[in-house]
């Protein structure tokens, strides 16, 4: 499974950063970065919730 962005729904409020750091981060121009697109069997439960915190609705699973 991996992580997908929409880059154009983004809009770098960091809840995914805060929520896994070493997953998401923001550049230096605030643009969001992330770290690790393939998602570990044991992270699975985890980043489904990240994926569904984010309030722009902007990331997925695939
Ligand atoms: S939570 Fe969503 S809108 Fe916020 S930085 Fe992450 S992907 Fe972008």
């Amino acid at each position: 499974m991996r992580i997908k962005a929409d880059f154009d729904l983004c809009e770098s409020n960091a809840v995914c950063v805060g929520m896994a750091p070493d997953v998401f981060d923001l550049d230096d121009d605030d643009y969001l970065v992330i770290l690790k697109e393939e998602v570990p069997v044991e992270r699975e439960e985890e980043l489904r919730q990240v994926v569904a915190s984010c309030p722009k609705s902007a990331l997925s699973l695939e």
